[in-house]
């Protein structure tokens, strides 16, 4: 017998049929003697739909309340799960936020969960229940219900996988597994069998939406390997686990992009020292979260350009900041929101010299301007045009041997 999370996100609860279809995947797990606890997404679509209600009202909600109309999605598809388990027979019953409790901390629509009594739902699966819970939410320490940010139902399956130390952690989602590339977008994409925390945390970090970034963190910080797998077929899915585990024959293990950076340039910033941190340090005070930066050499040794990247969302509130900055004087300012950030992520490159000039120089084959790159250890990401986005990263795919 094992202790088992099997969580299931929006587009494998999209209808009736398919919570039926997902409630028959938990009742074959439960036959064979496990215990299940069920983590279930909204229906695919509610989320967006609840926030654009709520942008009908005021572009402003009051973050509370937007709280509890978005938490609402999941408590929908938490009862039906629940409700479709037991018309196959199956004891089962949905467990509120606030009836568990799961306690959360942090602001609402970013909270984080930190605990949560597992007494009353460790009786219940004793007793031979299942258990279904609403992902994506808790409540605080004064009561309020809060949300845990966009695709936390994944990071609510591995909170409860850890929380509960159960034997295994199932992400049940509308693709095989995690694959080189988004198999929506690039068909030739190919199913990855293993892959480690470190490269699924940078693969869903620059954008490959299979998994939620801070699921990945949690899950790799407490050593709680993941299975992400189809919904609607048999097949093996993918195993996230430790790095040591894994053998690395290719560079490159995926390419992934996202299209919610913009790029800001400060055109003839005096050059000498203080400057940065007096344009960066407003930035910080703001919670804008710079993420690449460059700056030219100085032609003239007085000043120079200044180029970084933020999210898009930020690009207003960055404006606003760096006009409203006196300690700073610059000649002019651009922005360009229509950019794009790819990425080639790999445990592989640690030991491969040559792989930026390989990725640069296909880039340049297709004719496709780098308006800023950066690296780390297992990854490079490079903004370009948002125009060439799927051009690029069909080239990348090809030439790192991925198709
Ligand atoms: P769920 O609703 O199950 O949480 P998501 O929509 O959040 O599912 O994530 C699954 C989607 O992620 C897939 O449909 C696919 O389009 C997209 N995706 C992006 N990059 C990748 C990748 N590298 N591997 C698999 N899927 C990816
Ligand atoms: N329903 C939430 C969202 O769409 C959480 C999730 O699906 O994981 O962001
Ligand atoms: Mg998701």
């Amino acid at each position: 017998m094992a202790k088992k999370v099997l969580k299931f996100g929006g587009t494998s609860l999209g209808s009736i049929d398919r919570i039926i279809h997902a409630a028959n995947i938990v009742k074959n797990e439960y036959s064979k003697g496990n215990q299940i606890i069920v983590v279930v997404s909204a229906m695919s679509g509610k989320t967006n739909e609840l926030i654009s209600q709520s942008i009908s009202i005021s572009k402003k909600f009051n973050k509370r309340e937007l709280d509890v109309l978005l938490s609402s999605g999941e408590q929908v598809t938490s009862a039906l799960m629940s409700g479709a388990l037991i018309e196959l027979g199956i004891k089962s019953k949905s467990w509120m936020s606030w009836q568990i409790p799961i306690l959360t901390t942090g602001e609402y629509t970013n909270s984080r969960i930190e605990n949560l009594n597992v007494e009353k739902i460790n009786t219940y699966l004793s007793e031979g229940g299942v258990a279904v819970v609403p992902g994506f939410q808790g409540i605080s320490k004064n009561g309020d219900t809060t949300t845990i940010g966009r695709g936390g139902s994944d990071a609510s399956a591995v909170a409860l996988a850890k929380l509960f130390g159960t034997d295994s952690c199932e992400i049940y989602t509308d693709v095989d597994g995690v694959h080189s590339t988004d198999p929506n977008k690039i068909p030739l994409a190919k199913k990855i069998e293993k892959i480690s925390y470190e490269e699924m945390l940078e693969l869903s970090s620059l954008g490959a939406k299979v998994m939620q970034p801070s699921a990945v963190q949690t899950a790799m910080m407490y050593d709680i390997p993941l299975q992400v797998r189809s919904t609607f077929t048999d097949r093996k899915g993918t195993e996230i686990f430790t790095q040591e585990s894994i053998d690395y024959t290719k560079i490159v293990t995926g390419v992934a992009y996202s299209k919610d950076d913009a790029k800001i340039t400060l055109i003839a910033v005096e050059d000498k020292p203080g400057v940065a941190a007096d344009i960066f340090e407003p930035l910080g005070l703001n919670q804008i979260n710079v993420d690449m930066v460059i700056q030219n050499i100085s032609s003239d040794g007085k000043t120079t350009d200044l180029t970084f990247t933020i999210k898009r969302d930020d690009l207003e509130k960055t404006l606003i900041t760096l006009k409203s900055n006196k300690k700073i004087k610059f000649k002019n300012l651009s922005h360009n929101d229509k950019v794009s950030k790819i990425s080639v992520v790999g445990a592989g490159m640690v030991s491969t010299p040559g792989v930026t000039f390989k990725m640069f120089r296909a880039l340049a084959d297709e004719n496709i301007n780098i308006l800023a790159i950066s690296t780390s250890e297992i990854k490079i990401s490079a903004i370009i045009e948002e125009k060439n986005t799927l051009k690029a990263v069909k080239k990348l795919h090809t030439i790192f041997d991925l198709d």
